[in-house]
């Protein structure tokens, strides 16, 4: 808002000088006679992108980023489910992780001590296949705590989300053990699961420094996925997992600031685009997942500030046919999805904007010191293994040597 106001004054000025001097070269950069601002020749317009760690974030204000719109099926312009939501009190919140999300999440240059909670809407890969890849990215870059899940509890134990996520932590076994004694070891501790009941309607689930979360069913593919909804500062925001138009949506999101509800490819172009059956591109497309028709009489039934669409490869072949749909049963705001859309919330305005990020990123700077590993901790190689190392210490020692004399250490290379 700050640079709002510079650029309005900086115009200001320059539309005062041109009535004063009266030159023809400066009238022709104005609207004359319209009082709306010029353009200048030299000042920096406004801009309608959102540049990650460019803008604060205002007390009473909430973002949101969508860091995966897209579908199981990787493709390079979406990742799969995820959802990045920012609060003006510090607090941020990942909402499924789906493959390919990881990277878009990075992209937002957010320190990863700060990314350390994640609720899974269920536990279909395109919600949480990428959580190993925030797990272990993020504790190598400055996650200095155990990474913390929410998930909804299964029918049977082994479909919930404790087991998932223990099985997940024992499949990174060979990774984990390669890392012991090398690097901070505090963020690589076993995932904190928080499960809850599944079937549990509008119950509390987290309510932490003035954030309250609520989870309600969803019907989708067995029983156990589940939606979302956060209230904060007289906001509320609703996390529409995978799922048939449900009842529990329809009434407890009711006048959200803004819902975001999956809305599946179109039938003839999961047909034509994706090559299902007719008869397979029916069953998924309208009664495990949502039609766009069906999306546009939900939000009609709840009647958001916003209603957010996701869950559908968006092309300029595809997205008429998904908004041609939703409008003959809604016809209040809408936001079809893709990768990289901000929202930026408050109580008076939703401004909606693309993020434009570096993709040469790298890791943000970390909120605490590192703490030293125990070289002791470090598995050894077999001694087979390590008969076969090369003689590389000549051409090494000089990188030793360098940062040993830089930072005042004493560090040997190995054995
Ligand atoms: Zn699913
Ligand atoms: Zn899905």
């Amino acid at each position: 808002m700050k640079r709002d106001r510079i650029l309005l004054s900086g115009a200001g000025f320059l539309a005062c000088a041109a009535l004063i001097w009266g030159l023809g070269i400066l009238s022709s950069y104005s609207k004359a006679g319209t009082g709306e601002p010029m353009v200048s020749p030299t000042d920096a317009r406004e801009r309608d992108f959102y540049a990650p760690n460019s803008e604060d974030l205002a007390p009473d204000e909430m973002r949101l980023i969508a860091c995966g719109t897209g579908m199981p099926t990787a493709r390079p312009k979406q990742a799969a489910s995820c959802w990045l939501l920012e609060l003006g009190n510090g607090d941020k919140f990942v909402f499924d992780i789906g493959t390919g999300s990881a990277e878009r999440i990075a992209a937002m240059q957010i320190p990863y001590n700060y990314l350390d909670r994640v609720f899974l809407s269920h536990l279909h890969t395109d919600h949480f296949g990428d959580l190993d890849a925030l797990f272990v990215g993020g504790a190598l870059a400055g996650r200095q705590k155990p990474l913390r899940v929410w998930g909804p509890s299964g029918d049977t134990p082994e479909r919930g989300t404790k087991y998932a996520l223990d099985h997940l932590y024992k499949a990174l076994t060979w990774d984990l053990d390669g890392r012991a004694g090398i690097t901070d070891p505090r963020g690589y501790q076993p995932f904190e699961v928080t499960e809850f009941d599944y079937r549990g309607v509008n119950k509390i689930i987290y309510q932490e420094n003035g954030v309250t979360i609520r989870s309600i069913p969803a019907i989708h593919s067995l029983d156990v996925p589940v939606s979302f909804i956060v209230e904060w500062n007289d906001l509320k925001f609703v996390f529409g997992g995978d799922t048939y138009p449900n009842k529990w949506y329809a009434q407890y999101a009711k006048d959200a600031d803004v819902a975001i509800h999956e809305c599946f490819i179109a039938v003839p172009d999961m047909i034509k685009k994706f090559q299902f059956t007719p008869q397979s591109a029916l069953a998924v497309g309208t009664q495990i997942h949502t039609a766009p028709e069906a999306f546009g009489k939900m939000m009609s039934i709840i009647q958001p500030r916003m209603a957010v669409a996701y869950h559908f490869f968006k092309d300029f072949d595809t997205a008429a046919s998904i908004n041609d749909r939703i409008r003959t049963t809604y016809d209040g705001p809408l936001s079809l999805s893709e990768d990289y859309m901000v929202w930026n919330i408050t109580k008076d305005n939703i401004r909606v904007r693309r993020a434009i990020v570096d993709e040469d990123v790298w890791p943000p700077p970390a909120t605490e010191k590192p703490q030293l590993p125990d070289p002791s901790l470090r598995i050894p190689y077999s001694e087979m293994i390590a008969g076969g190392k090369y003689d590389m210490k000549d051409v090494i020692q000089p990188t030793y040597d360098e940062t040993n004399k830089k930072y005042g250490l004493n560090e040997k290379q190995d054995d």
